[in-house]
C-alpha cells in the first residue's frame, strides 16, 4: 500500500549508519523527507507489528551486534523558516538539516546562542533528544518548540521548551518518549547581534591566548572548532580517533555528601593531590569530570584493548580501532565503569543511546 511512498531496503548493516561503525543489520531501513513519509512509514511498521528506530547521523548510537529487528528510519526533512523580531530571531528547522551547518549559518548572520555547539556531529532532529551541549551552551538554551509525530496517536504535537523536560544530556525524547515521538522540526530563538557565550574555562583560556578579550561569535565558533579538532571531537573521515560515539560516559552529577566523601577518598589515595575539578549546580549538586575519574583509574589516552580503545586525544571517547563489534565496545566500557566504581564509588552512566544492548547485561 505504501510501496510507492518510500523505498525500503532490507538487511542494511547499521555499522554503515553509525559513527562508531559497529552494530548488526537493520531488518528494514528507509529514509523519508516529508511529514507524510514519516506517517506512512509509521503505519507500515505498525501494520506489521515491527518496532521503529529513528536515527539521524548515528553519532550517538550503540546498536546490538544482532542488529535491529524492525524498521530503522532516517528523517531527512529539510527546510528553514526565519521570523525576525526586534532583538531576536526565531528559526524553525527541519529535523533532517545538518546541525553544524545550522550553527555556521547562524554565526554568519551574527545570531547568538549556538556558537559553542559548533562541530557537534548529527542532525537537527537529534539536538533536543539528549539536549546536546558543549563549552558552556546546551541546545535547550535556545530551543523554544519541538514538533513531533506521536506514534501512539498518529497526530503531530508541538512541545514548548518546558514540556520537553530538558536536563543534563536528557529530555522527554530520551526518557519516557524515546520510542513514542518522531521529531519533525525544531524551533530555536537566537539573539540578533548578541554577545557570544564565553563561560567555559578552557574556551576562555584559548581565546585569551589569542589575545581575544572581546571575541565575536565567529571567533568563538572558530576557537571551539580548534579545541574540538585537538580532541578529535569532530567527525572527520581521516581521523581514526573519530570512529566513536563522542563521549562514552556523561559527567556524573553527585550530591554534596557524595562530593565530600569523594574528596576524602581522593585525599586518602593521592595525598597532597589537587582537588578534582567540579562545577557546582543549583540544588547542591556537583558535576564532576568523568575523564578525571577514568584517567585516575589507570586508563590513559590511547589505551587499547584489541579492536577497541580510547582516543589518543580524549579519554572519554571509546573508539573502534578497526573491525570491532558492539560486544567489544561494551566489554571495554564495563571494565572502565567497574574500575572507576571500585576506586571512587562513582557509577558512570553511558551517554550514547543503547539499542538492544545494555552495559548491565553480561557484566
Ligand atoms: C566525534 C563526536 C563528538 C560529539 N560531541 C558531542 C558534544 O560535544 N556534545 C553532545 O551533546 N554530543 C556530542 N556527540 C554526540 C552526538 O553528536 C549528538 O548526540 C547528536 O545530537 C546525535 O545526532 P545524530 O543525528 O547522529 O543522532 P543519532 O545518533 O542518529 O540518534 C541519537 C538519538 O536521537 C534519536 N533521534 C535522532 N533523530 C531523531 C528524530 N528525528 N526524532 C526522534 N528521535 C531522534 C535516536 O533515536 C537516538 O535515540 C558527539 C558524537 C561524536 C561522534
Amino acid at each position: 500500500m505504501y510501496a510507492t511512498e518510500f523505498d525500503i531496503r532490507q538487511h542494511v548493516p547499521l555499522r554503515t549508519l553509525t559513527s562508531l561503525r559497529v552494530g548488526g543489520a537493520a531488518r528494514y531501513f528507509t529514509r523519508v523527507d516529508s511529514r507524510e513519509g514519516v506517517s506512512a512509514v509509521a503505519a507500515w511498521a505498525a501494520e506489521r507489528g515491527l518496532p521503529l528506530l529513528v536515527i539521524g547521523r548515528g553519532s550517538n548510537l550503540v546498536v546490538a551486534d544482532a542488529g535491529f529487528p524492525g524498521v530503522v528510519l532516517r528523517v531527512s526533512i529539510r527546510g528553514v523558516t526565519t521570523r525576525l523580531a526586534d532583538d531576536t530571531v526565531e528559526l524553525r528547522i527541519g529535523a533532517g538539516e545538518n546541525w553544524n551547518t545550522l550553527v555556521t549559518r547562524t554565526v554568519q548572520r551574527n545570531w547568538a546562542g549556538m556558537e559553542c555547539l559548533a562541530g557537534i556531529p548529527g542532525l537537527v532532529g537529534a539536538s533536543p533528544v539528549q539536549n546536546i551541549g558543549a563549552y558552556g551552551q546546551e541546545s535547550s538554551d535556545t530551543i523554544c518548540a519541538v514538533e513531533a509525530f506521536d506514534l501512539d496517536t498518529g497526530q503531530v504535537v508541538t512541545f514548548s521548551s518546558a514540556e520537553c523536560q530538558f536536563d543534563y544530556r536528557s529530555s522527554r525524547f530520551r526518557t519516557d518518549g524515546r520510542v513514542r515521538y518522531i521529531i519533525l522540526s525544531v524551533s530555536y530563538r537566537l539573539r540578533r547581534n548578541g554577545p557570544p557565550t564565553v563561560q567555559y574555562v578552557e574556551l576562555e583560556r584559548d581565546l585569551a591566548a589569542q589575545g581575544l578579550t572581546r571575541p565575536s561569535l565567529q571567533e568563538v565558533r572558530r576557537a571551539v572548532l580548534a579545541i574540538r579538532a585537538r580532541k578529535s571531537m569532530l567527525l572527520r573521515a581521516d581521523d581514526p580517533n573519530a570512529h566513536s560515539a563522542g563521549s562514552f560516559f556523561t559527567n556524573p552529577l553527585i550530591t554534596a555528601a557524595q562530593m565530600a566523601a569523594l574528596d576524602a577518598e581522593i585525599a586518602r589515595q593521592y595525598p597532597g593531590a589537587p582537588r578534582i575539578p567540579r562545577f557546582e549546580k543549583a540544588g547542591s549538586t556537583y558535576k564532576i569530570p568523568a575523564a578525571w575519574l577514568i584517567e585516575r583509574s589507570g586508563f590513559a589516552r590511547g589505551y587499547s584493548a584489541g579492536a577497541v580503545g580510547l582516543s589518543t586525544n580524549h579519554v572519554l571517547a571509546i573508539i573502534n580501532r578497526g573491525g570491532a563489534t558492539t560486544e567489544d565496545v561494551l566489554r571495554l566500557a564495563r571494565v572502565i565503569r567497574d574500575r572507576v566504581f571500585d576506586r571512587f564509588g562513582i557509577l558512570l552512566t553511558p551517554e550514547p543511546v543503547m539499542v538492544g544492548v545494555s552495559l548491565d547485561a553480561g557484566g
